[in-house]
């Protein structure tokens, strides 16, 4: 079953957000739904989103030369466009996309997994998809399509072709992943963990726990959350919003505990797995894996063989290099957790010297100085060989202060770091690159493979 709504169902689906049908012919039915003017394909619904860098009213022309045969609009049609073409006019746009997206999901019985947490999101998706994706096809996120429009994005790419549905959910505000909770209506919830990730925004640690947990809060009867075990503040919170029925992961604990062999191989009730991605927070991510799992009640045993999985940019990616130099890269974002996961997995990655080459993690608040503190502390007590931090923002010289027992140097921009890293790597070296995407450091992947 592909997408096709007619246009008399839409209008039920949209409810009170309509103001208006003009020119609707009831016996109409588009064939998918698009808010890109430039991907419409003939037969498929125009929905003019409105941003705050762009609006979708401008390109409701090219959409219809595209083929759209009907839109959704929150103004009049004759003032944007003058033709005859059906146009449900809506109070909310967006909403309508939401709404369209939520209807479409619910012709769906398959097991739909709602992943949330401050980090591991994506990881976590990747692996849960690919653990499903042994017994069956699955329809997961895409890229970043993981927000207010992206999650819809996702949901009405479903077909009767899928038997699993795996969607990550952001936030960056409280009552953000409550909204996703409703269009989603995920039959399992999955809680990464609760960090510090948009701590600048929301406030505390307690403030975010409280938001991710809207995930279980809003979940539908029947629906069962998979939660981390190893992360106290989650349970605690989780707990008091959530009655229903539960199944904890972790390497600490819980009802499915993982013992960590090696940086990729967990044991988990008597059968020994390889983790897909190296590093202890990968194999406490699979486990959340495995508890779907379980929960789904999927034959554990040939994933004993090992599975692969799909690694997004920058994450967990690893090059190997001339001389035996290992490159770590993790510079598609970073924020405290994750930096200390990756400085614990670059300590336990064997090799001669360990070098981590660091930079800002933003949007950390009022607590930022003292985060980026912590990292360089981490890095000292680990007994990393040395410490290189790109200062595009006074905050990365945080990391480097009170840092007194390795080699630790500051670099104001890429090109010296990459001549720096040149001089001193030798052989045998394990480096690892880590800050916030907009920092760059990517940039200083790519230069000093290139001249290494
Ligand atoms: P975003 O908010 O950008 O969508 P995300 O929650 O999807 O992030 P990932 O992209 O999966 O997170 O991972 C981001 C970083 O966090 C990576 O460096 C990854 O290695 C690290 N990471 C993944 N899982 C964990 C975990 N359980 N604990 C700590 N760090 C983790
Ligand atoms: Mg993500």
């Amino acid at each position: 079953m592909l997408l096709s709504i007619s246009l008399s169902n839409l209008v039920q689906v949209l409810g009170n957000n309509l103001n208006q049908c003009i020119n609707i012919n009831d016996n109409l039915s588009v064939c998918g739904i698009n808010t890109d003017s430039r991907l419409i394909r003939p037969g498929e619904l125009f929905i003019a989103l409105k941003g705050e860098n762009f609006d979708g009213h401008n390109f409701v022309a090219v959409a219809v030369n595209q083929g759209a045969i009907s839109l959704v609009t929150e103004r009049p049609l004759s003032v944007i466009f003058p033709t005859d073409i059906p146009q449900l006019q809506v109070k909310d746009s967006l909403k309508a996309y939401q709404q369209i997206a939520h209807w479409w999901r619910n012709q769906f019985t398959i097991p739909i997994i709602g992943v949330t947490g401050s980090v591991g999101k994506t990881t976590t998706k990747e692996l849960i998809a690919a653990v499903l994706g042994t017994y069956g096809k699955v329809h997961k996120t895409q890229a970043n399509y993981n927000n207010e429009i992206g999650v819809p994005k996702t949901l009405l790419a479903l077909t009767s072709d899928h038997d699993y549905g795996v969607i990550e959910m952001a936030m960056r505000a409280s009552g953000e992943i409550a909204l996703l909770t409703d269009i989603v209506c995920p039959t399992i919830g999955v809680i990464t963990n609760v960090g510090t990730a948009h701590i600048g925004r929301l406030g505390s640690e307690e403030a975010i726990a409280i938001a991710k947990c809207e995930l279980l809060a809003q979940m539908p009867q029947g629906a069962v959350a998979i939660l981390n075990h190893d992360n106290a503040r989650l349970l605690d919170t989780a707990s008091r919003v959530w009655q229903g029925e539960t199944i904890t992961y972790g390497l600490e604990g819980g009802d499915i505990r993982g013992e960590l062999l090696d940086n990729q191989r967990v044991r988990v009730e008597g059968m020994i797995f390889p983790v897909p991605l190296p590093g202890r927070h990968h194999a406490l991510n699979y486990l959340g894996a495995l508890a779907v799992a379980k929960y789904l009640k999927l034959d554990w045993g040939f994933l004993t063989q090992g599975i692969s999985v799909d690694v997004p940019k920058g994450r967990s990616q690893q090059y190997q290099l001339p001389n035996d130099v290992l490159l770590l890269d993790e510079t598609y974002n970073a924020g405290l957790e994750s930096m200390k996961a990756a400085l614990q997995l670059l300590k336990d990655t064997p090799g001669k010297r360990h070098i981590a080459v660091l930079g800002t993690m933003k949007e950390l608040g009022e607590k930022s100085t003292e985060l980026h503190r912590e990292v360089g502390s981490m890095a000292e007590k680990l007994g990393l060989d040395a410490l290189y931090i790109l200062v595009d923002d006074p905050e990365a010289e945080a990391i480097a202060r009170g840092v007194t027992g390795i080699v630790t140097q500051c670099l104001g921009t890429h090109e010296e770091l990459v001549e720096t890293l040149i001089k001193v790597v030798k052989s045998g070296d394990r480096l690892l690159f880590k800050a916030s995407n907009s920092v760059g450091l990517n940039r200083v992947v790519e230069q000093f493979r290139q001249q290494y």
